[in-house]
């Protein structure tokens, strides 16, 4: 049985990753350090191997790979918030960059040469054309943007030199939680837009700011392309098989190609929760393009890809149970 070795498997992202593991019947081992990530979900939900540690520890490393026969790495361990990345890069690049790096050479050194990378549409910068295809112009413009453009650079070295085969997924906006209700998206500090939406709708927090509402878009609100977090972790498993049948590295964007608005976020939560959401209107945030939506044809045609909850509706519905759960 295939053993994979899941880096910040306690997060959000990583974790819908083990389940969808889990139930394709992989064997999972996750690494995480804690500093997001939550030790329950992986420990009593997913009923999984946590082994709490950093990427950047090569001597964990080295025992991790000498006592388990692993045969892929699936890598979602990162810091992920561009304003802080402007405030503080030397973290990002610390711990994005360096701590891969590391990750990497202890991969190399085991002989395990297949990894699977979270990216990210953010190191396209501001899109020159949508919908984003994976060759558009990169240039990224945030830090946390960079690092991850960085990485990829070396998983592209690594395949030339070392033979390490990867797959980039660069994910536009995950969002929602596991359909029956095991995992949701629970980040401290919160900064992304559904969960705060919901947090309002709930009440736990008064109003929710909408960052520029003059932007060139039709409700003069940001247009993003949210993509359910189950699609996404099943694309990594898709991925996964490919790398495992000999595929060569690729690059896939992962998003479902309609694009939503703030406002149009904001009152579909309305519907779906049947609360009152406070608005309040606000700057426009640095760095925000007005729109960000990707073509996802290349996962569809090399993976078979398909997203099964491109509805916003459906997204929010899954996070909105997620959140009763949550915070009863
Ligand atoms: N946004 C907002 N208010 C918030 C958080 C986000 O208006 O409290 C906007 C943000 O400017 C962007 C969109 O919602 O246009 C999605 O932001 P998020 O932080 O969720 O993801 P990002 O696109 O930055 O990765």
């Amino acid at each position: 049985m295939s053993t994979i070795l899941v880096t910040g498997g306690a997060g959000y992202i990583g974790s819908h990753a083990v389940l969808a593991l889990k139930n394709a019947g992989y064997e999972v081992i996750v690494l995480d350090n804690l500093s997001n990530g939550h030790r329950e979900l992986v420990e009593e939900v997913l009923q999984v191997k946590l082994i709490v540690g950093d990427m950047s520890d090569c001597s964990l490393l080295d025992d991790i790979f000498s006592t388990h026969n692993i045969t892929a790495v699936m890598h979602f361990a990162a810091y992920i918030a561009v304003g802080e990345s402007v405030i503080d890069p030397a973290k990002y690049y610390q711990n994005n960059v360096a701590g891969t790096l590391t990750l990497l050479e202890a991969m190399i050194a085991a002989s395990v040469k297949k990894f699977i990378f979270s990216s990210t549409c953010a190191l396209y910068g501001v899109p020159k054309f949508v919908p984003l295809t994976e060759d558009h112009p990169q240039d990224p413009i945030s830090p946390y943007a960079t690092s991850k453009w960085m990485v990829e650079r070396i998983l592209s070295d690594f395949d030339t030199a070392y033979n390490l085969k990867s797959i980039r997924f660069r994910y536009f906006n995950a969002a929602g939680a596991d359909p029956d209700g095991l995992l949701g998206e629970d980040h401290e500090p919160e900064t992304h837009l559904i969960p705060l939406v919901l947090l309002t709708a709930f009440g736990k927090r008064e109003s929710i700011l909408i960052f520029g509402t003059d932007y060139p878009t039709p409700d003069g609100t940001c247009i993003r392309d949210y993509i359910h977090v189950t699609d996404l972790a099943q694309a990594h498993i898709l991925g996964l098989e490919y790398l495992l049948k000999g595929g060569e590295s690729e690059v896939f964007n992962l998003g479902n190609g309609n694009g939503f608005s703030v406002r149009e976020v904001i009152e579909t939560a309305k519907e779906i929760t049947g609360k009152e959401i406070k608005i309040e209107e606000r700057y426009c945030r640095p760095g925000d393009p007005p729109i960000l939506v990707g073509s996802s044809d290349k996962a569809t045609k090399i993976l078979g890809w398909h997203p099964e909850y491109p509805n916003l509706n459906e997204i929010i519905a899954h996070a909105w149970q997620w959140h009763q759960q949550r915070h009863k």
